[in-house]
């Protein structure tokens, strides 16, 4: 469908429930305007929501009553009020939900992640933290070029246990309004890439939003078979994991436009999107507070710590992401947006599977896999051979029976009915010498 056209129709018939879409353009474009601030302002609005944030959560959450000061904590005030209080891990949360969840805070639905780095969550989000993840993805993916009802394919995971095919169908007129198609990065063999790559050709989108290894596989396979693809038409968006410069390079000569990267979780939406000048990351700073834990956080990487300031029904406050990362130095960005920017992202490792057939298995298919885990602390999916495997679980107690039959027929599924798959409990998931986390690990070559 024409851009034009999906931006009407997609205004007007998403706003039917309940102005929903209206507000998230809102939000897009205070998003576009809050970069452009100058240092002082910026600060000066982020104090202002901090010190709500940080007053309700010592009035609503069990875990901040007692860490905070009964006293009005006014925006002067609020950054070192933050300071004082702990990093929490998700691990924290998991062992203790309830004690991170706001009381008397209505309207709230629950999410859940499995976790760039192994460990799943489940969390609340209010309404206005689904507006402004949806406002914050399209800033990002502006910063590529995109404009709103541009036609986007996303190279990407499906969830597609948790559907009815009334939910289905719904999701899919939406998709359609919204000028946006799926193509299921879990699931690619050499006849699903063929049917991509045909169908993106006909669809023509203006961006494509992918996971950095699933692209840089397609990428491959297309320049094997000597195919100039002649989509997307601007750019292409990788995310969701390190993109390493020799699989941008591969992108970049294969499709013939630019790759931007971008940095963002479920929790939060795009916490830092790359601009044309491709020179780090700017920062997402109107819906959240970064801090690198570093002595040098320029030079050395750090955890990377977000102090989100929309979510009502689960504040998150000093949350260590499980990413490390670097600012970029700070230095006027030439694209004339003022917010600081992140440096290279370390960590989010995850091999791809490939298995007896050759089907290749994106790490984030497990992540996805374990979003109904709920004792599972930390997880790794282990490829011993081309056809044993381990899933290795750190869990406060046992998952029901009726859960692991399930993984264990979802996994046997995708990497073949005949292969030997041993779920384990284990005390704790090694560190490679590296001293990387990888949450999928091949030891095939
Ligand atoms: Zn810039």
């Amino acid at each position: 469908m024409r851009p034009a056209l999906s931006s009407v129709l997609s205004r007007l018939l998403i706003d039917r429930s309940g102005g929903h879409r209206r507000l998230v353009l809102d939000a897009f474009a205070s998003a576009m305007r809050f970069e452009r601030f100058d240092d002082e302002e910026r600060r000066a609005r982020q104090d202002r929501s901090l010190a709500d944030l940080l007053n309700h959560a010592a009035r609503c959450v069990p875990f901040y009553k007692d860490r905070l000061s009964a006293a009005r904590i006014s925006p002067v005030e609020a950054r070192a009020a933050l300071r004082a209080l702990p990093v929490i891990s998700r691990a924290d949360v998991q062992t203790n939900p309830e004690s991170f969840f706001a009381q008397g805070v209505e309207g709230h639905r629950l999410d859940a992640t499995g976790g760039s780095t192994g460990t799943p969550l489940r969390f609340r989000v209010d309404a206005a933290t689904q507006r402004a993840r949806e406002a914050s993805l399209y800033w990002a993916d502006s910063l590529a070029g995109w404009r709103y009802g541009e036609r986007i394919a996303m190279l990407w995971g499906s969830d597609k246990d948790v559907k009815t095919s009334s939910q289905i169908a719904r999701a899919n007129l939406r998709w359609w309004l919204d000028n946006r198609r799926w193509y299921n990065a879990f699931n690619m063999g050499p006849a699903e890439m063929d049917r991509f790559h045909c169908e993106m050709t006909r669809f023509a989108p203006h961006i494509v939003v992918a996971y950095a290894g699933s692209m840089e596989v397609f990428a491959r396979y297309l320049e094997d078979r000597g195919i100039k693809p002649a989509y997307p038409l601007r750019s292409i968006i990788s995310s969701a994991e390190m993109l390493t410069p020799s699989a941008r390079e591969t992108i970049e000569r294969v499709f013939g436009r630019p790759v931007f990267n971008r940095y963002g979780n479920r929790e939060f939406g795009a916490v830092a999107a790359e601009c044309h000048e491709h020179n780090g990351l700017h920062l997402n700073e109107r819906d959240m507070i970064v801090e690198i834990d570093s002595p040098d956080p320029v030079n050395e990487p750090g955890r990377l710590i977000v102090t989100y300031l929309h979510n009502r029904a689960m504040p998150f406050i000093r949350y260590d992401t499980g990413d490390l990362a670097r600012f970029a130095p700070a230095t006027a960005c030439p694209c004339g947006r003022l917010t600081p920017r992140l440096a290279a992202l370390v960590g989010r490792a995850s091999d791809t599977i490939r298995t007896a057939t050759g089907k290749l298995i994106h790490g984030e298919f497990f992540t996805h896999l374990l979003y109904s885990a709920r004792h599972v602390r930390e997880f790794q999916f282990v490829q011993e051979t081309l056809n044993t495997y381990r899933l290795l679980l750190v869990a406060s107690e046992r998952e029901p029976p009726e859960r692991e039959a399930k993984w264990r027929a979802d996994i046997l599924e995708e990497v073949g009915a005949d292969a030997c798959l041993e779920i384990e409990y284990v005390d704790r998931i090694p560190v490679l010498p590296s001293g990387k986390r990888k949450f999928t690990l091949s030891k095939v070559t």
